[in-house]
């Protein structure tokens, strides 16, 4: 165990199992040098207790990169819990997670993920103070779909000399809830839309309501269009997505979208400009991050709309170095870790 979380940097691993509720959680904490650890709770099936366990470390290692590149007070963390495979309450599972958070006294900060809602984090927030995305601060999606298409822009700018969405072609996989936001958006600017979704219910609306052209799951990578934007699963840029990949610009909303890291480098040598995953999505994390410390709106819709300079910044720091922009974002958002873990933080 201690080699596997030697190879993330991670510094804590903590486990709850409670009897009463039938909890089984895990919280992987990667980094609190730079204040205390923040991310998603997942509420998802898993194969086994490794699974869960590999989930967390990976996704929390993200968390990190995530804060220190979008310049928060913040380390990377993520829970999981367990779905227990038979009859559950579903509150008091939620209550327990609370207490487990708040035994940790403010080093894991929560929010919502992959199968969890708002409701969940009212049901957390009765155990702890250390929750976001309750009922009285709101689903963070749509501040993530901001800042996905200011990235957008700054591609464009980038690439073309030109933010102007009007008939920029876009193939957007997933129109859950920060693909639904980002294709109004991107509609409402005069982009052209090709949409797909396993869920048919989604692409008929996005077909009537925004005139997209629906394509199957499978045909979303051959699409001819100026940008492919991952906005569902993780892991989709592969070897062979990246063959048939047709556009100059890859920019979306999911989480881990480079199924290793050596497909940062591939998408670099066939001439695709990639905007780092974890930069271009970081909308909702400054949204809970920034709702947690009682920011006013106004302020952090501005922060989110940084993500802009950041990653014209960032592109322009990669041509010079003639260095993909994947690997330019990783050494930066561990330069910064780096740096902070030299200068301890003291958690409140
Ligand atoms: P979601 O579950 O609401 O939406 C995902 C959508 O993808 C769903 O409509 C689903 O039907 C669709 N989908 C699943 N498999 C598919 C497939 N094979 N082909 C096409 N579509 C498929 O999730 P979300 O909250 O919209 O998040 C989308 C992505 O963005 C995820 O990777 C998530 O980790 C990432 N992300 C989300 C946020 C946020 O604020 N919600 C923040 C940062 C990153």
């Amino acid at each position: 165990m201690f080699r596997q979380m030697e190879s993330a940097g991670l510094q804590d691993l903590h486990f709850w199992q409670d009897p009463y509720s039938g909890l089984q959680a895990i919280i992987a904490i990667h980094d609190t040098f730079r204040g205390p650890a923040i991310g998603g709770c997942r509420f998802i099936n898993y194969p086994d207790t490794a699974a869960a366990i590999n989930d967390a470390i990976r996704l929390a290692k993200g968390m990190s990169y995530k804060a220190a590149l979008a310049g928060l007070p913040h380390g990377g963390g993520k829970s999981v819990i367990i779905k227990p495979s038979g009859l559950h309450n579903r509150d008091l599972l939620m209550q327990s997670f609370g207490r487990f958070i708040e035994s940790l006294g403010g080093r894991y900060i929560t929010a919502m993920d992959s199968g969890t809602q708002i409701s969940d984090m009212d049901n957390i927030a009765l155990s702890t103070r250390y929750v976001t995305c309750t009922q009285d601060m709101g689903d963070p999606s749509p501040s993530t779909a901001r800042g996905v298409f200011a990235g957008i822009r700054a591609s464009l700018q980038f690439r073309f000399g030109s933010s102007e969405l009007d008939n920029i072609h876009i193939a957007l996989q997933g129109l859950g809830h920060v693909g639904w936001a980002l294709a109004k958006l991107l509609h409402t600017a005069g982009a052209r839309l090709s949409v797909t979704d396993i869920d048919p219910e989604k692409t008929e609306r996005a077909k009537a309501e925004l005139g997209a052209v629906v394509v199957s799951p499978n045909e979303i990578y051959d699409v001819d269009a100026d940008i492919f934007c991952p906005c569902g699963l993780g892991a989709i840029i592969s070897p062979d997505t990246i063959s048939r990949l047709q556009c100059s610009i890859v920019a979306g909303s999911a989480n881990n979208q480079l199924a290793d890291d050596a497909m940062g480098e591939a998408l670099y040598q066939r001439g695709i400009l990639y905007a780092p995953d974890y930069l271009i999505n970081s909308g909702g994390l400054i949204f809970v991050a920034l709702q947690h410390a009682q920011h006013p709106e106004q302020a952090i819709q501005q922060k989110v709309s940084t993500i802009y300079d950041a990653l014209l910044e960032l592109y322009k720091h990669a041509e010079a170095d003639q260095q993909s922009t994947s690997h330019i974002a990783d050494i930066r958002a561990e330069a910064i870790l780096s740096q902070a873990s030299l200068e301890p933080h003291q958690v409140a």
